[in-house]
């Protein structure tokens, strides 16, 4: 597939850059290996642009020490998301390393009915849903700048067993894979420079060429 080329050009003056009219993507979907550097990117994102809406999953993991429940994800117990399952209230949802996790759909809506964009860091079984519910949406994939360098992250402290690091090098390389499903790439040589990248890609003016 042909990787889309984007002119980001946005006016800083006016204000919330996602309220302009325009042609540009609305629904803008990150996804990438386990280890790429999501998060950080995220988080970046959220600290400078406040413009930014981003969706709130709801999850059956555990949460982490400097997570707050409803900020960084809603908290639930197994039985509570496959009620929502059931009612239909996922846009999409999938399991990752023994926990589920899902993208409210009301939300979602509400936000795109404005005209505004919204933006989903979601795995890569969700980027296909996402995908086939909303053909309109535009698919991010971030990048490692190198395999050696996902490979050097995802090893980290060295503090895992041979098998476990094994498993999961295996389970990057079927994730790498996905890349060419994506309408763009960005590749995370810094969290700067890939966050600018994809705060570009939520302008309504970005058009594509
Ligand atoms: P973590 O537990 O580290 O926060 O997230 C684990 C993985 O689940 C990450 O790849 C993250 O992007 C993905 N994820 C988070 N929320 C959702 C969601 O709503 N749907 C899907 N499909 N994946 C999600």
């Amino acid at each position: 597939m042909q990787m889309e080329r984007l002119a980001v050009t946005f006016d800083h003056t006016l204000g919330d850059p996602s309220m302009n009219p325009g042609d540009g993507p609305r629904l803008v979907v990150l996804s990438g290996p386990s280890g790429v550097g999501k998060d950080s990117v995220i988080e970046y994102i959220r600290a400078r642009n406040p413009w930014v809406w981003l969706s709130v999953s709801v999850t059956t993991r555990p949460i982490r020490d400097y997570e707050v429940n409803g900020l960084h994800y809603h908290f639930v117990d197994r039985a509570e998301f496959h009620r929502l399952v059931e009612a239909g209230e996922f846009l999409e949802w999938a399991e990752f390393a023994g926990n589920l996790y899902g993208t409210p759909r009301k939300p979602v809506e509400e936000r795109l009915a404005t005209g505004q964009s919204a933006l989903l860091k979601i795995d890569l079984q969700g980027a296909r849903q996402v995908r086939r519910a909303m053909p309109e949406a535009l698919l991010v994939f971030l990048a490692p700048p190198s395999w050696e360098e996902l490979k050097r992250r995802l090893i980290g402290r060295g503090t895992d067993d041979e098998e476990t690091i094994r498993q999961r090098l295996a389970h990057a390389q079927e994730e790498l894979a996905a890349e060419p499903e994506f309408d763009v790439t960005i590749v995370n040589h810094t969290v700067e420079q890939a966050a600018a990248e994809l705060v570009g890609l939520l302008s309504p003016q970005a058009t594509r060429r």
